[in-house]
């Protein structure tokens, strides 16, 4: 039987893979450290202005998202022609690299990185080169630039990295740049920006000033928790904004999106010391894994990386028994996302039993 046809591209593209909800568990509570979620419930002031807009759901959004864009240009001194907003900055990527790439194009990026990325490449038909994660899980700057070819249209650059923490500074990201040609597109994925305390890192958004060719990813989704809404942008070049807006789909951000977005930028400082307490939390995690004699790269983000290599599913399990759903990657580590104080405090055990065991 003749079958309708599907681009051959699409064979080649891995299944993107959810973090899992935890199971229920008789007698203990059960906490998702899966997916790098913000384990505190929308504030107040997002609830009430998701409500209002509710009442006017049988309206399209507003398409050019004008006041959310004004927002945005407002709290990152930039133009309103610089921006890009899409359901989820992975949303954004897509846009950007249907935008620019085709087969037979290269599009670079570090491995392990985000595994949204092989995907949103391979969708587009270009090819991707994963140039391994050096020294401490950090991005190999270096080796990226040297795997820079004619082909190349775009370089993913995931700061920090997930899964594995670390960012890169903004010298290293300077540096970076400018042995790119100009041609070729720099993204600058800061999905967990907010979370970042290492002073020799930058913003994203410095980097694209004055250049034609640096993109910065932003989302709503972590520091700001509304992952349940999907809304990110990118702050990019008037060029490459325009062209991410012209392949987005038409009122894509909904209203309410829209709405919960712009009060969550009015609440900045209540949304801000959360971010704090987590990256406290994040702290005395990482601290309680080195005590217990783990060996984990610097986390710059709200999760730990755990290199179990073999032993990366049955620690999942491990967790999953205790209470706790973890993100693995079968055959390289485990992805903990920084959660409650009381989710944390089970990591914590379960690590230094995990330990003592496998002395
Ligand atoms: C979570 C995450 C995003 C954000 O995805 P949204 O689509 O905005 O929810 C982007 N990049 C990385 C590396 C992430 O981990």
């Amino acid at each position: 039987m003749r079958q309708p046809p599907i681009r051959p591209a699409l064979g080649t593209i891995p299944t993107y893979k959810p973090g899992k909800p935890p199971a229920p568990r008789a007698g203990i509570a059960t906490y998702k450290l899966s997916s790098n979620e913000n384990p505190y419930p929308p504030l107040p002031s997002v609830l009430l202005a998701v409500e209002d807009t509710a009442a006017q759901l049988n309206r399209y959004p507003d398409m050019g998202a004008s006041v959310l864009y004004e927002a945005i240009a407002d709290r990152f001194g930039v133009p309103t022609s610089d921006l890009a907003a899409a359901t989820g900055s992975v949303a954004v990527l897509y846009h950007l690299l249907q935008a620019t790439c085709a087969d037979g194009d290269e599009v670079l990026y570090a491995w392990r990185s985000f595994e949204a990325y092989p995907i949103a490449v391979g969708a587009t038909g270009a090819s991707g080169v994963q140039v391994p994660l050096g020294e401490g899980a950090r991005h190999d700057l270096d080796a990226m630039a040297e795997a820079v070819t004619e082909r190349t249209r775009v370089v993913l650059v995931c700061t920090p990295n997930n899964p594995t923490g670390p960012a890169v500074t903004e010298k290293e990201l300077r540096r970076f740049v400018g042995r790119l040609p100009d041609d070729v597109i720099v993204v600058v994925d800061e999905a967990y920006r907010e979370f970042v305390r290492d002073p020799d890192v930058g913003d994203g958004t410095d980097v694209y000033r004055g250049r034609g060719n640096v993109v910065v990813l932003r989302t709503f989704s972590k520091a700001y928790g509304l992952a349940g809404l999907r809304v990110g942008f990118a702050i990019a070049p008037t060029r490459l904004a325009e062209a991410i807006r012209k392949v987005s789909l038409p009122f894509g951000v909904s209203s309410i999106a829209q709405a919960a977005a712009i009060a969550s930028l009015q609440a900045e400082d209540e949304l801000f010391e959360r971010v704090e307490a987590l990256v406290g939390e994040r702290t005395r995690v990482l601290d309680g894994l080195r005590e217990s004699g783990w060996d984990v790269p610097d986390s710059q983000a709200n999760f730990v990386w755990l290199a179990l290599g073999d032993d990366t599913v049955d620690f999942a399990v491990t967790c999953d028994e205790a209470g706790i759903m973890v993100r693995p990657f079968p055959g390289d580590g485990a992805r903990v996302s920084i959660g409650e104080t009381e989710a944390n405090d089970v990591l914590l055990r379960v690590a230094a039993q995990w330990r003592a065991d496998h002395a």
